[in-house]
C-alpha cells in the first residue's frame, strides 16, 4: 500500500485528514516524538477501514467527555478569563447550538475569529489547532458531509460548492510532533509546546 492513497472523493479527503489526525494522537498520547511502524498501520488500516465501511468516525462521546475534564480555558490560547462560548461551525455558516459544537473561547479569539471557519482564522494567524479540538472539527465536518450526502462526491465538484467550512483546508500534513500539542492548557497558553507533559496532567483517553 502506497503511504498517501489516492483521494478522489469528499470521504477520502476527509478520511485520509482524519487518519492522519489518529497516527499524531497515537504518537502523542505515547510521548513519542516521531512517527513509528505502528503510527502508520494505525493511519493506514483507518483510511481504508473507513473507506470500505469497515471501520466508522467515532462519536463526539469521547470529545464531550474530554470537555468536562479538562480545565474551562479557551481552546485557542488556553487563557481563563473573559470566557465565552464559541461555535466551532459558525452560526453564520449554519453551525448549531448543539454541545458538540460550542467550545471555549476567550473574548479576545472569539472576537478575532468572529464567523470565520476555524482552520482559515488559525492559518491567517499561522496556528495549528490542538489535536483534540481538530479532532472535534473534523467530527462534526463528516458528520456534516454524511447528512448532506457529500462522502461520494468527487472532490474537485465538492470544492466549488458553498460549504460552511473551507474543505481546501482541511489538513493531510500536520507540522512536526513536537509542535503538536493534544490540547492547549491554561500554563501554555500562548503557544503550542508540544506533547511534553500533556497526558501526565490529564488522561485523554
Ligand atoms: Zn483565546
Amino acid at each position: 500500500m502506497s503511504r498517501t492513497p489516492r483521494i478522489e472523493s469528499v470521504g477520502d479527503h476527509l478520511g485520509w485528514s482524519y487518519a492522519n489526525l489518529a497516527r499524531a494522537d497515537a504518537a502523542l498520547q505515547q510521548g513519542c516524538s516521531s512517527y513509528n511502524r505502528t503510527h502508520n498501520i494505525i493511519r493506514t488500516r483507518l483510511f481504508y477501514g473507513l473507506k470500505k465501511g469497515t471501520m466508522k468516525v467515532r462519536s463526539l462521546y469521547d470529545d464531550e467527555r474530554i470537555k468536562m475534564k479538562v480545565p474551562q480555558a479557551c481552546c485557542y490560547c488556553g487563557s481563563t478569563s473573559n470566557l465565552s462560548i464559541d461555535h466551532l461551525m459558525p452560526r453564520i455558516s449554519n453551525g448549531n447550538d448543539e454541545s458538540s459544537n460550542l467550545i471555549w473561547a476567550c473574548r479576545s479569539c472569539n472576537s478575532s475569529k468572529q464567523g470565520r471557519d476555524m482552520l482559515d482564522w488559525m492559518k491567517r494567524k499561522d496556528r495549528f489547532p490542538a489535536v483534540l479540538l481538530l479532532r472535534r472539527y473534523l467530527k462534526l465536518v463528516l458528520r456534516y458531509c454524511d447528512e448532506l450526502d457529500l462522502l461520494e462526491l468527487p472532490l474537485p465538484e465538492a470544492m466549488d460548492r458553498e460549504l460552511p467550512f473551507e474543505l481546501s483546508l482541511i489538513p493531510h500534513s500536520f507540522p512536526p510532533l513536537a509542535e503538536l500539542c493534544l490540547w492547549i492548557y491554561p500554563e501554555n497558553s500562548s503557544t503550542c509546546q508540544g506533547n511534553s507533559g500533556d497526558t501526565e496532567r490529564i488522561r485523554l483517553r
